[in-house]
């Protein structure tokens, strides 16, 4: 009997556990661009493209292997509207009566395969460096999970940048050279472009008809969509702008969308790159002296730090952390994170980039969208919704820890030991947003003042029983109580005044 060997569009790799499974001849591959992953929730064009574009390729190449590839087009009438029908069609089909699949990283897509009337076989994703049964081992008993014991203990079994036992360098973490802002630079090597291939171009084309209401710009599409083009943007990112990765890590610049990072999320988590070669390449760099210790370490760790624990704290929390909401946010999001206009120079900068290129940078996703959702109340179940349509790599895995714990603070600090909040003077130390903004980023209060100064406060002050008690949180909580009583009634007064614009639909 064969069996049907499952492939969805973020298992794109030939060493996938259900694909190790695959005996040719007898067994099915299948593939299928099903309705029901493109719509669940308004995914970026640029997003749907990448998808199908990157899946057409990986048939391709599997029937090129002599694999049988069962491949449901989203063109083809016969594609059933999602993945459990899909897989019911094809079983009828083919006479299969057992599944393979590799677990998806999605929670919904999990429980839709669990409740299947034919048995399915589920493979751990073993394409991370750790397990999510060895995370599960080291988060047992800690009060509190950190990103960085939990980065140490992965260089020390990796042996990632480590000398006799000891990091490299003496040091665990270069920081404290990073995180400089960043000045606009003609020379400042620009990521490695795909122009559209025919496969590509047919796709763009199916997009275009079928998605032309989801919000995002289709063209220019630039990404790599199989695994040449993948190890050519690594390759190309390691020798142009890992050596500045780590001074650049935390600017923002609103005409260099772009600055030092990779854009190499999309193809890690579609599978088109291992984790593993990423961080060996990068450590190899530094070992030839083509990028400085502060670059390479930074980079290493957002992979085999955030990227590892991120999946380890999804895995961890099951389905029920979905819905966490501690700090009982319940506005909507405000129509500027769909283009809706403002005069907030930052915020407008990060959502024009975004609708144009399906990518914004990490700080500019924590301190700018993300600050500002969180500052302004928004519920976090909408901040993940979009945060999961609108972005290239947004796969529920990474971007659900990453938007409700990281950004949103709605694990109560499960992830991180304080909510992710700033007024607008880091903005300013960090961009040039401020010079060109309607606001003035050094007003406290007034027809003119920054928007995230008035918020900050008044977040900080509503929250006061939850948040005062956090030794991290304490010296903001002190500038807060030495101001001027009268100070502090305007500051919230303002702040009101504008949440109530802002979730009026007002312009703010
Ligand atoms: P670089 O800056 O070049 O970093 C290198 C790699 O490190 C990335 O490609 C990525 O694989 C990894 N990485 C860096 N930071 C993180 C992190 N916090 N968590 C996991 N991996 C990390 N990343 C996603 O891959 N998908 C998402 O859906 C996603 N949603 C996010 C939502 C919010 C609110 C925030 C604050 C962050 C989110 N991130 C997400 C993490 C990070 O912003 C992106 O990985 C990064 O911006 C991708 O761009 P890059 O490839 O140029 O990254
Ligand atoms: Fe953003 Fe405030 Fe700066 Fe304007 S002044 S760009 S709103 S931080």
């Amino acid at each position: 009997m064969p069996r049907l060997i499952l492939v969805l569009g973020d298992q794109l790799s030939e060493h996938l556990s259900a694909l190790r499974q695959a005996e040719k001849g007898r067994d099915i591959i299948v593939m299928a661009e099903v309705m029901a992953e493109a719509t669940h929730v308004p995914h970026h064009p640029q997003k749907i493209a990448l998808f199908l574009t990157a899946m057409r390729k990986f048939a391709a190449r599997l029937r090129a292997q002599g694999h049988r590839v069962a491949y449901g087009r989203l063109d083809d009438p016969e594609t059933a509207p999602s993945i459990p029908a899909e897989l019911l069609r094809r079983a009828a089909e083919t006479g299969a009566t057992r599944i393979v699949a590799t677990t998806p990283g999605d929670w919904r897509l999990i429980a839709a395969l669990e409740a299947l009337p034919l048995p399915v076989e589920m493979r751990p994703d073993d394409r991370f460096l750790c397990s999510a049964e060895d995370f599960a081992r080291w988060a047992e008993g800690r009060k509190q999970l950190r990103m960085e014991w939990f980065y140490r203990e992965m260089r020390r079994r990796t042996g990632l940048l480590m000398q006799d036992g000891q990091p490299l360098g003496g040091r665990w973490n270069f920081d404290a050279e990073n995180r400089k802002p960043a000045a606009p630079d003609l020379l400042r090597p620009r990521p490695k472009r795909f122009p559209p291939d025919p496969e590509t171009e047919a796709v763009l084309d199916l997009v275009e008809t079928r998605f032309a209401g989801h919000f995002g710009r289709l063209r220019p599409f630039h990404w790599p969509t199989d695994r040449p083009q993948a190890l050519e943007a690594l390759e190309h990112f390691i020798t142009h702008a890992l050596p500045r990765f780590g001074d650049e890590q935390d600017a923002m610049l609103t005409d260099e969308p772009f600055l030092s990072h990779s854009l190499l999320s999309s193809s890690l988590n579609l599978g088109l790159l291992d984790p593993r070669e990423v961080c060996r390449a990068a450590e190899a760099a530094y070992h030839r002296g083509a990028a400085p210790l502060n670059a390479v370490e930074g980079f290493i760790r957002q992979i085999l730090g955030w990227r590892e624990f991120v999946r380890g704290i999804w895995a961890l929390g099951g389905p029920a952390a979905l819905g966490d909401n501690a700090l009982g946010h319940d506005a909507p999001l405000p129509a500027l994170f769909w283009g809706g206009p403002t005069r907030m120079a930052c915020l407008s900068a990060a959502v024009r980039q975004t609708r144009d290129l399906a990518y914004a940078h990490h700080i500019q996703r924590l301190m700018l969208t993300g600050n500002f959702a969180l500052l302004a109340g928004v519920a976090p179940a909408r901040v993940h919704e979009w945060y999961l349509a609108i972005y290239i790599d947004a796969i529920e895995w990474v971007e659900a820890p990453n938007t409700l714990g990281m950004s949103q603070f709605a694990d109560g600090g499960r992830l991180g030991s304080k909510p992710y909040v700033s007024s607008g003077a880091y903005i300013d130390r960090m961009s040039d947003y401020c010079r060109g903004c309607a606001y003035r980023v050094r007003d406290r209060t007034g027809p003119r003042a920054c928007p995230f100064n008035l918020l900050y406060w008044h977040f900080l002050d509503r929250h006061r029983d939850r948040l005062a008690g956090n030794p991290r949180m304490a010296q903001m909580y002190r500038t807060w109580d030495r101001m001027a009583p009268d100070h502090r009634a305007q500051v919230l007064s303002e702040a009101t005044a504008l949440l109530a614009r802002l979730h009026g639909g007002a312009e703010v």
